[in-house]
């Protein structure tokens, strides 16, 4: 004890013998009474925002976004890919849904995790950060590369949590209603062209962990994440209500579907079912038996019920692309360009000779941005220092400009 001074609350100056409670921080003290006056002035200055991230009883639903306008907005800057956005949209939904929903009526809404299925470059991870802009609880994207060699130089899946901590101000009851997309889940599938004895157990051990998290558990989360700081205290995590949302290539995938539909049509209604698969695009009948003959285990695929899929790009969305979402390629060269003050403009045929090159690096959408990059680095180089004020990129110019840029590349 030091001496008999009594301590005083540091807002109200009033003693601890006249408060109910007096709690100590570094410097002072504040009592009951000013915490709940400190709250009601937070919420009133910062609405449900407030509410939404540190929790409270209840979980408000006002002012959220409905699943029509949560497609809306990713249509502003995801181009095609239906399907996916829809699930989307209501999986995000029912998220919220699942957090405010009342506790006593013996119903309880279950979790929904997602599975995106879809080749590389095709917009999974623009989804995932679009729908990110829109969100009103914590959210993180993870890579599960980082864990095909967990124990040896990877990170564990528990640090998936500590991220999403990170992102919550380490608030826990925040990071417990949190969403996190796992990309490139396919990765830690079981290899199928080396059965038992060889496979390799580390996608099978990956999987494994992962499912504690899809299950619902108490995860005790090392904060800095890593194996790094053995003497850091542990934080416990209840991922029951945090939505996970995962996405993959699943290169080849399309083999297995074939094979399971080809079985299938060898009954008395094969000829009419033979007639109806559209054999270009057969992503669009994957079911949960292809993931698992891909390699994912079944328990990891029980524990994601929404299984949805991504187009391949054709010539006309690899064209939309350029052009139509909000932060497309075309405006942010228009805007480069404006702050210099030049007016760039693009003729169309221009445009359609970036998709014809796009088409032919096999690239898709993400060789686009490349083949703008040095169609215009000359321009952007030049024309700050000169006085035109207006620029038009040709067919020509683009042409030329991509002929230099393969000739210095030989
Ligand atoms: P992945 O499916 O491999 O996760 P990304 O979402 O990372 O692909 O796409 C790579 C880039 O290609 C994105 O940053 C975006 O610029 C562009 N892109 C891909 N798909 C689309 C799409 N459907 N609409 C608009 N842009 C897209």
């Amino acid at each position: 004890m030091t001496g008999k001074r009594k301590n005083r609350c540091s807002f109200c100056g009033r003693s601890e013998d006249e408060v109910a409670l007096l709690m100590s921080g570094l410097n002072g003290h504040i009592c009951d009474e000013c915490v709940r006056q400190a709250e009601k002035i937070v919420n009133e200055n910062m609405g449900s925002e407030v509410r939404l991230k540190k929790g409270g009883p209840g979980f408000d639903m006002k002012g959220l976004p409905k699943p029509r306008d949560i497609k809306a907005f990713l249509d502003q800057y995801v181009i095609g890919q239906d399907s996916a956005k829809q699930y989307l949209s209501v999986a995000v939904y029912n998220h919220y849904k699942r957090l405010a929903q009342p506790e006593d009526d013996g119903v309880e809404i279950e979790k929904s995790n997602i599975i995106m299925v879809g080749p590389t470059g095709t917009g999974k991870t623009l989804l995932a950060r679009t729908i990110a802009k829109l969100l009103k609880v914590p959210f993180t994207i993870v890579d599960a590369t980082i864990f095909t060699e967990a124990g040896y130089v990877g990170e564990d899946v528990e640090s998936i949590l500590t991220r999403l901590l990170q992102v919550a101000d380490y608030d826990v009851t925040a990071t417990e209603r949190g969403i996190v997309f796992i990309d490139e889940i396919d990765k830690i599938a079981r290899k199928q062209d080396n059965p038992s004895i060889t496979r390799d157990v580390s996608g099978e051990g990956v999987q494994q962990g992962l499912l504690k998290l899809l299950e619902g558990s108490i995860v005790n989360v090392p904060p800095k994440g890593g194996r790094k700081h053995p003497d850091q205290e542990y934080i416990h995590v209840d991922t029951r209500n945090i939505l996970f949302i995962c996405g993959g290539a699943f290169d080849g995938i399309e083999r297995k579907i074939a094979q399971r539909l080809n079985t299938h049509v060898v009954g008395y209604d094969s000829v009419q079912n033979q007639q109806r698969i559209d054999s270009k695009n057969l992503m669009k009948y994957i079911v949960p038996q292809d993931l698992k003959s891909f390699g994912l285990i079944p328990e990891i695929i029980g524990r994601l019920p929404v299984l949805t899929y991504l187009n391949p790009l054709d010539r006309d969305a690899l064209r939309r692309i350029l052009t139509e979402p909000k932060n497309s390629l075309v405006r942010q060269q228009v805007k480069l360009f404006a702050m210099d003050g030049i007016k760039l403009v693009f003729e169309e045929e221009a445009l359609d000779y970036i998709v014809d090159k796009a088409v032919e690096y096999k690239l898709g959408a993400r060789g686009l941005r490349s083949i703008m990059e040095s169609i215009m680095i000359e321009a952007q180089y030049n024309a700050p220092s000169e006085h035109e004020k207006e620029l038009t990129i040709t067919r020509q110019y683009a042409e030329e400009q991509i002929k230099k840029n393969e000739e210095m590349k030989k």
